[in-house]
């Protein structure tokens, strides 16, 4: 069975854990937390970063480092994974979501304006496989109307939008380490501060609510309840884990775009016969081989597909169910304008097996059976 994806191992993550356990220091924010956070303030050029245990709560600490309140509105896309609207319903908001764009299953940035209100506090755009929503125009609508931007790049470290790191060009954005993620220790995240406001407040609302942080750093003499805040650091363990797959970061987005361009590649010809559609990926932005998709003609055909290619011994998989359909959607939000692209798009959506060390060979085989399922 070629499996649809596989956590990455490089080599040095249980020799980093070891490292940890021998000091004898296994609680959250010491030496390789310390490291982890450098690492991506360096690597995206943000103001600050923190591990979290995970995105959903980096996402969490953003709705509370924003104010988001009782009956504000979040704009997002419907196409996205629960947290990026979950975060924003804890405290009370309802989400406005507006539709994708069938190239890249990005928000459509033109349908922003007109789901603006006067309630509306913050723009939430994902950028879906690690490719960069239209940022430009995004910031430029925000800082018109005075709203917040939080990235959700949970799936975009490594990646790029005109040369500027995804998740730190809002005011806030969020990365993602879980299992299925490129660099990953399990489950963690992290938060990215871009904004100079934010960053006291974020490290006191990851500490418990506590200014915990600054007593360490020998600012204050004792330390104590300051805010509203909840626990978000991963143990020293985790961050351990996750240092050594940051350290070969470049090794493994290397590897997922050679697979993914040899998907690309080899499939080229079924989309030239006009059998299926590639993702494209817009000039402005780098992305980070997170996920390589088709697009079938419809939901009935992409069911057939996952079937056969599972007889075949391959497992590829369908993605997001529109939150705007679903139970808690339809109570926590609606849809602004017209579903032209989000709920048939995702019905086409088929993702195949994608992880570090996937070999040409299976990669041949993955296309050889897609082409012989087309031909049926
Ligand atoms: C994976 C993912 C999340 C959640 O990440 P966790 O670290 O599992 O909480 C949120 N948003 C998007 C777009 C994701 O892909």
């Amino acid at each position: 069975m070629i499996p649809f994806s596989k956590p990455a191992i490089t080599g040095n993550e249980i020799k980093y854990a070891n490292e940890a356990m021998s000091k004898g220091k296994l609680s959250g924010d010491h030496d390789f937390t310390r490291m982890c956070n450098s690492w991506i303030e360096k690597q995206t050029r943000t103001r600050k970063a923190f591990l979290t245990t995970s995105c959903t709560h980096a996402l969490e600490m953003a709705a509370l480092l924003t104010d988001i309140k009782d009956g504000d509105e979040v704009i997002m896309p419907s196409y996205t994974f629960v947290s990026t609207a979950n975060a924003f319903v804890l405290r009370g908001a309802r989400i406005v979501f507006v539709d994708i764009m069938p190239d890249t299953m990005n928000m459509d940035e033109k349908l922003i304006e007109q789901a603006i209100t006067d309630r509306t506090r913050a723009i939430v755009p994902v950028h879906y496989a690690g490719v960069g929503c239209e940022m430009d125009t995004i910031m430029r609508i925000a800082r018109k109307h005075n709203l917040f931007v939080i990235e959700d790049a949970a799936q975009g470290m490594m990646c790029t939008y005109k040369g500027m790191a995804l998740g730190a060009i809002g005011d806030i954005g969020t990365f993602s380490f879980h299992e299925t993620k490129n660099y990953t220790c399990g489950e963690g995240g992290a938060i990215l501060v871009n904004d100079e406001r934010f960053v006291k407040r974020a490290e006191i609302i990851r500490e418990k609510g506590t200014n915990r942080s600054q007593f360490f750093r020998g600012e204050v003499d004792k330390y104590n309840w300051q805010d509203v805040g909840s626990s978000w650091l991963p143990s020293d363990i985790n961050a351990a884990f996750l240092f050594a797959q940051l350290e070969m970061a470049d090794k493994i987005t290397d590897n997922r775009l050679k697979s993914w361009n040899l998907y690309h590649e080899r499939l080229r010809s079924l989309e030239e016969k006009g059998c299926l559609e590639l993702p494209k990926v817009p000039v402005e932005c780098n992305h980070n081989g997170h996920m390589y998709f088709i697009k079938l003609n419809n939901l009935v055909e992409r069911t057939d597909a996952i079937n056969y290619l599972k007889e075949k011994g391959i497992s590829a998989m369908f993605h997001y169910v529109p939150l705007h359909s679903s139970k808690a959607g339809l109570r926590f939000g609606r849809f602004c304008g017209e579903d032209k692209f989000t709920t048939k798009e995702s019905e086409r959506l088929l993702r195949l097996p994608l992880y570090y060390g996937l070999s040409t060979d299976d990669i041949n085989f993955v296309c050889d059976k897609i082409k012989a399922f087309l031909k049926r």
